[in-house]
């Protein structure tokens, strides 16, 4: 294990792992862990306040610098007010943004039904606030009494194994396409470059699109796939006009005909 990578392993493990973005990372606290071992000023984790930036400067020899300050008073701890976000139930319309937003896994829910928020798991990062057309998501004081260091850092662990599974399932439906991609894309090849340095981090591996196979076709099937494609476009045309059951039966046809042409050269 090199040192910069240890360095960058300390640093993630004094961050809340809320993963919001806050610091001014995107992809949430290893971009901004490797950003501090870096040089960045280690003062801009939002919901870590001053006892993080100040845990921070001791790590690393540095100079105690003013945390980046919170829309959100301060709790006994000196950290900012912990929150969770509560969904409007009889208001939400079952679009599943949200759910692909949430870094941790918080909400559940499928497509059209109603979508909950797994409140223990919440940590009140906002992510899911902005996707959602109908702005039924509210912030709500976290009334739990403040966690002691040991909760907090099994919390953060946990919450660090749950965005790791979060990336590794965004980047495969990247790749497949499947369902909205809500959030900016993660940088998962950074993600997958830490968790294959160390077993204490769950493994994420970059899925690869399967490269599309290179089709040669003949001149002579070329041009008679080009001719298809302009029949095709036409009669598609005159039945967006008027329905006429002759035109249908042809585009069928031609369409079949098309598949098998482009079947037969792949
Ligand atoms: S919890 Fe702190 S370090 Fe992590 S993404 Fe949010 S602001 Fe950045
Ligand atoms: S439910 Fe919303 S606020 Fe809570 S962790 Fe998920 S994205 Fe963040
Ligand atoms: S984004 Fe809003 S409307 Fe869509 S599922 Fe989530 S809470 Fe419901």
């Amino acid at each position: 294990m090199n040192t910069q990578f240890s360095l960058i392993q300390s640093i993630d493990a004094l961050l809340p792992q809320t993963q919001c973005g806050l610091c001014g990372h995107r992809d949430g606290c290893l971009p901004y862990a490797k950003s501090i071992a870096e040089g960045e000023d280690a003062n801009k984790c939002v919901p870590g306040g001053q006892p993080v930036a100040d845990a921070l400067a001791s790590l690393l020899g540095r100079d105690k610098l003013t945390a980046e300050e919170s829309v959100w008073p301060t709790q006994s701890d000196g950290r900012p007010q912990r929150m969770k976000a509560v969904i409007r139930e009889d208001e939400c319309i079952g679009c599943t943004k949200c759910i692909s937003a949430c870094p941790v896994d918080a909400i559940i829910g499928s497509g059209k039904l109603m979508h909950t928020i797994l409140t223990d798991l919440c940590t009140g990062c906002e992510l899911c606030i902005p996707p959602c057309p109908v702005d039924c998501i509210d912030l709500v004081e976290d009334l739990q009494s403040v966690p002691t260091d040991i909760i907090r850092i099994a919390e953060q662990n946990d919450l660090r194994d749950r965005y790791y599974s979060h990336i590794q399932r965004e980047e495969k439906r990247r790749v497949d396409r499947k369902g909205p991609v809500v959030r900016a894309e993660i940088d998962t090849a950074l993600f997958a470059q830490f968790s294959a340095q160390s077993t204490a981090m769950p493994d994420i591996q970059v899925a690869e699109k399967p490269e599309p196979v290179a089709v040669k076709l003949d001149a002579k099937t070329t041009i008679e796939l080009a001719k298809i494609r302009t029949q095709i476009k036409k009669l598609e045309k005159q039945l967006s006009v008027r329905e006429d059951a002759n035109k249908r039966q042809m585009l069928e046809q031609l369409t079949a005909q098309l598949n098998a042409l482009q079947g037969a050269s792949a």
